[in-house]
């Protein structure tokens, strides 16, 4: 009798596991086929409602057809890729999932390494402690589809998480989209190669609008005729494949890879649902070298916006049930020209750091962080000694994970003990702190933690949300929508979202 109970059971375990291709999960009617998360590396907020009227590709389309949030935010101190991206498919803060910047000393291998150095000696999203959505799909439901595409080896892999069938990223030593041995597909992308832009011009657009800032290509601080800079190499090797990942001619290549993934792997063609997360990097190389606004700049967001319009494309064509969700891993600080509230950091204030951690250097391990027998009164004088200097606002340190001020919570939420840096400088607001570059983020400001959510499908009425939320709700939001129950999460499903598609 037993017996029979049992392979009963079986039978009808069986029958369901057939059936959804999954052991503990069936998609509902509701569950689209395919979600597309896009994410632009280095976009505000106040950037994109800015500039999205001078626009008529992709990313007008979905601003002005979408659920648009104004109020979303990244809701850790250290605002950078690979945190942010970890954060957007994990549900999780920095401080939970472990990814507190792209690169961290790491007190268990006692050096410095990156967000996906593994042990194995590639790169792979060993480091990440908490699954990311597509590793929860793909824990319940192995023919469920998964891919993550960026340029960027750590936006790729962690967006993709550890059960994607596929990461890919450019490799600019090769020249073409590459992967690992740690994801399924790994045939692929050779084809997608960058020497095909070799003859090719990077056309600066000529917006005849008022958003341009800075008229030239020339930047007054650092000198640098960037015109001249851009296309040089004689022979497409190296040196191109390097030059070619600031231009936006890199997003461009980005969308071939995805193009072909989606023929290869027939995304939201079945009844499984799939995800396909991409990150589109020019806007971040470029907003580094030029700044906002600049020619390069508005030539990217062209770029980008007309490289959206074909992706929606592409899946409006071949899957018929899909939504999009945009967002950006961090903003970006303004061109500091001291007139709109930024100013690049004094060279004082470098020295006068450098000159503080000097007196200290037989307690550092790495760049900013020191051993672990130093003591807390070693670490208190030094962060005095540090927040003496010009520009400094305060110095954030083990000392001060009790802080209730929101931006104590930004630095907790940022705080993972075995890989957090033992000073976390916070210049004062409007501070560039970097001299080669034009601009950067990285800090507890709204200006690099303000970024766009846009979610998007067809038959919906264009609605815009100002109720706040943050990036660590994209993940529960997505599990909801999925019908993954049951996923723990730091945020929580956006009701708004899923209001709207109902
Ligand atoms: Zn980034
Ligand atoms: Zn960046």
């Amino acid at each position: 009798m037993v017996r029979k109970i049992l392979s009963s059971i079986l039978v009808h375990t069986i029958v369901i596991f057939l059936y959804t291709g999954c052991k503990r999960y069936t998609p509902t009617t509701q569950t689209p086929e395919l979600i597309v998360v896009i994410v632009i590396d280095q976009l505000n907020y106040s950037h994109l409602e800015k500039i999205v009227p001078s626009l008529d590709g992709g990313l007008r389309l979905l601003f002005d057809k979408g659920l648009v949030f104004s109020n979303f935010f990244h809701d850790h101190a250290i605002t950078n890729t690979a945190p942010g991206h970890a954060s957007i498919s994990t549900g999780f803060y920095p401080a939970q999932h472990g990814i507190i910047d792209n690169y961290f000393y790491d007190y268990k291998r006692g050096k410095t390494v990156t967000s996906t150095t593994s042990y194995s000696g590639y790169d792979t999203a060993s480091n990440l402690l908490k699954p990311t959505i597509g590793d929860l799909l793909k824990s319940r439901c192995k023919k469920c589809k998964v891919v993550s595409i960026s340029p960027k080896t750590r936006a790729a892999i962690m967006l993709g998480g550890r059960k994607a069938d596929l990461v890919a990223w450019y490799s600019r030593k090769k020249g073409y989209f590459t992967t690992n041995k740690s994801y399924r597909y790994r045939k692929l992308l050779k084809e997608v190669k960058a020497e095909k832009f070799f003859t090719s011009i990077w056309h600066i657009s000529h917006f005849k609008n008022d958003l341009r800032t800075i008229d030239s290509h020339y930047h007054p601080e650092t000198g640098n005729d960037h015109t001249n800079s851009r296309f040089i190499s004689l022979y497409p090797g190296r040196e191109f494949y390097s030059q070619l990942y600031n231009t936006a001619l890199l997003d461009r290549l980005t969308l071939e890879a995805i193009e072909k993934v989606f023929k290869n792997h027939n995304l939201g063609q079945d009844s499984y649902p799939d995800i396909l997360l991409v990150s589109l990097s020019s806007l971040d190389t470029v907003g580094h070298k030029y700044g906002p606004f600049t020619p390069e700049w508005l030539a990217t967001v062209e770029e980008l916006d007309s490289i959206i319009a074909r992706i929606i494309e592409t899946v409006q064509k071949n899957v018929k049930s899909f939504l999009f969700l945009l967002t950006s891993d961090h903003g970006v600080a303004e061109l500091p020209y001291n007139k709109n509230g930024f100013r690049r950091i004094a060279p004082n204030t470098i020295v006068c750091l450098r000159k503080a951690a000097t007196q200290y250097s037989d307690l550092f391990v790495s760049e900013l962080n020191v051993s672990k027998e130093a003591s807390l009164e070693d670490i208190r004088s030094l962060k005095n000694d540090l927040e003496k200097c010009e520009d400094v606002e305060k110095v954030w340190t083990v000392l001060d994970l009790n802080d209730n001020s929101e931006f104590g919570t930004l630095f907790r939420n940022s705080y993972y003990k075995l890989r957090s840096p033992s000073f976390v400088i916070q210049f004062e607001k409007g501070t560039v702190p970097v001299i080669e570059i034009a601009t950067t983020h990285g800090s507890f400001y709204e200006y690099d933690r303000h970024v766009p959510l846009v979610v998007w499908t067809t038959g919906k009425t264009a609605q815009k949300v100002t109720a706040r939320y943050a990036s660590v709700d994209i993940a529960p939001t997505i599990a909801a929508i999925l019908g993954l129950k049951n996923s723990k999460f730091a945020g929580k499903p956006i009701s708004e979202v899923i209001e709207w598609l109902h």
